[in-house]
């Protein structure tokens, strides 16, 4: 690596993207970004994608420093002993790594699901996702899932005149605060969409969920929703996780199985400080873990984490949304922003967040000595804005 020190970055979303710009801003420091994909893929978009109303696929020069190499290929194996990784197209060494494999659907919950039940985690799931309903534009849909993806396609859908039911699985978006989830309740059931809070999903066929008491929903469509899974790739290599297979980090996010190993949102689980999944956390956790691979690389002591929530917010349709503020540990506060007010500041959201990765790529030009010898950053973590999603 020609005397620079080679951190390469695996997972190419909002934290993996986010880190590798701030590593770029380093001297000294040689930035790969290994991608599985060769576009940056805005997942909080894809509901949109399933309904057609937007795309989410942004070209990575947009967001991406041009002092990062991409690398589109797959991570294998991590071979943290030697420092290499193990790809589809060969290997690549490392002296540093950030781990930002991101998430993906939760795996098969109930009989049925993955034979007829439609995922909504990924781009390529959200196409399909799109092509059925193109395909069947009269078909019953039902939504699994009462969280935030499942109330915003749900929402979605309904506004263009899909009959559709959301089986939520327990309380709609337990998240909310109570005055929250009311306002969102009535926008689904003005959409036409029918709220059954407490069903459980037990079964999925081509033509109806059964749900646990043996009710019949009809449904041509079935959307699974139901959480998400994180790759297995850190389980895979021997790694420390937690029970969903979480790369376990201490509080700077270094692994705690090896300090050239460091981990950024979905994927990272920060002992002692369980964050909710989701790109606000993700977009504050790149940067960190960029500073945390700073810090040892100039042989000083990383900082602690520390992320900060605003709320959450959910488009309910392309007109209206509401936005959930919460305190800055991630509480819901009883106080929330709805109607059109809610949709425009969603649409605000989803635009900013990609500014944010492009604004991070641009201030890669203006480097700073990793040895920590250049001007600290004034946008250090500590002071990392805070995206409301
Ligand atoms: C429909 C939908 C709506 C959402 N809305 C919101 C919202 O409004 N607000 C919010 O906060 N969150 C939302 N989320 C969740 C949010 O999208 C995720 O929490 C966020 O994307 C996590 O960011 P990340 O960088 O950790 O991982 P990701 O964005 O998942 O990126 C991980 C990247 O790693 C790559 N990768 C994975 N494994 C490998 C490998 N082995 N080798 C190479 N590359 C690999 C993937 O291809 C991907 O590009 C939503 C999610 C969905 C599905």
């Amino acid at each position: 690596m020609g005397g620079n020190t080679g951190v390469v970055v695996v997972g190419g979303g909002y934290a993996g993207v986010m880190a590798a710009n701030r590593l770029a801003r380093a001297e000294g420091v040689e930035v790969t970004l290994v991608n599985a994909r060769a576009e940056f893929v805005q997942r909080i978009r894809l509901h949109q994608v399933a309904a057609g109303t937007h795309e989410a696929v942004v070209e990575y020069r947009k967001v991406l420093s041009e002092k990062v190499r991409l690398v589109v290929d797959s991570v294998m194996e991590i071979d943290a002993r030697g420092r290499v990784l193990r790809t589809e197209k060969g290997v690549i060494g490392y002296d540093y790594l950030v781990y930002a494999v991101g998430s993906g659907a939760a795996g098969q919950q109930a009989p049925g699901v993955r034979e007829f039940a439609y995922p909504l985690a990924s781009l390529e799931e959200a196409r399909e996702v799109r092509t059925a309903l193109e395909a069947a534009p009269d078909a019953r849909v039902a939504v699994v899932g009462g969280g935030a993806t499942g109330i915003e396609i749900a929402a979605e859908l309904a506004e263009q005149g899909r009959r559709v039911t959301l089986i939520c699985g327990g309380v709609l978006n337990p998240y909310l605060h109570e005055k929250g989830r009311e306002t969102i309740r009535e926008r689904l059931v003005g959409l036409g969409v029918t709220v059954l809070d407490e069903a459980k999903a037990a079964e999925v066929t081509e033509t109806s969920v059964r749900l646990a008491d043996g009710t019949l929903i009809p449904s041509q469509i079935t959307v699974w929703t139901a959480g998400f899974s994180v790759p297995d790739l850190a389980l895979r290599s021997g790694l420390s996780t937690d029970a969903t297979g979480r790369l376990i980090t201490d509080d700077t996010l270094t692994s705690i199985d090896d300090e050239h190993i460091v981990a950024a949102g979905d994927a990272a689980a920060p002992k002692d400080a369980s964050y909710r999944m989701g790109c606000q956390s993700a977009v504050q956790l790149g940067p960190q873990a960029a500073e945390t691979v700073l810090s040892r690389i100039a042989g000083t002591q990383p900082a602690p984490i520390h992320v900060a929530f605003a709320g959450q917010c959910l488009s309910l349709g392309r007109r209206t949304g509401v936005f959930q503020i919460s305190e800055r540990d991630d509480t819901a506060k009883a106080s929330h922003l709805r109607g059109r007010t809610g949709g425009v500041v969603k649409e605000f959201i989803c635009r900013s967040t990609v500014w944010q990765l492009a604004f991070e790529a641009r201030k890669a030009g203006k480097s700073k000595n990793s040895k920590g010898q250049g001007e600290k950053p004034k946008d250090s973590h500590r002071q990392q804005p805070v995206a409301a999603h």
